[in-house]
């Protein structure tokens, strides 16, 4: 069960008076069992229904890892992708992909929700392949 905005209310006081600590004791009493990484508390927090943190309201990214070869004599659209580095080499082996291949790098990207890694894929200028 994630928090209400009535309860992040709450928490909002209870900060004030007890920090980080008082939020926590309160997300158990009430049965606030979803909690997940919030990277500006640099630790799992209480969530909100909004996705927001119960401790400190900032909106929670989640972040996916990759791994990318880029094809360096033609188009990013042409490099290559993959979750790890070894499922990236493994592409790069089993394929005749043609010379210009650079070895794997890992890359990192930020994200609220499903909706919002979709647009940073496919909006212009912004293509997660380089
Ligand atoms: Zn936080």
């Amino acid at each position: 069960m994630k928090a209400t905005d009535k309860q992040y209310e709450k928490a909002v006081k209870l900060y004030e008076d007890g920090g980080a600590t008082a939020v926590y004791d309160y997300a158990k009493d009430i049965g606030i069992d979803e909690w997940s990484i919030c990277f500006a508390c640099e630790t799992d927090t209480p969530d909100c229904k909004d996705g927001s943190c119960l401790v400190c309201g900032s909106v929670k990214t989640k972040q996916l890892t990759y791994w990318v070869s880029i094809q360096t004599g033609d188009s990013p659209a042409y490099n290559l992708i993959a979750k790890t580095k070894k499922e990236c080499l493994q592409i790069l082996r089993s394929n005749d992909w043609g010379p210009g291949y650079a070895a794997p790098v890992k890359r990192t990207v930020e994200y609220e929700d499903a909706f919002d890694l979709l647009d940073k894929a496919t909006q212009v200028g912004a293509n997660l392949r380089c």
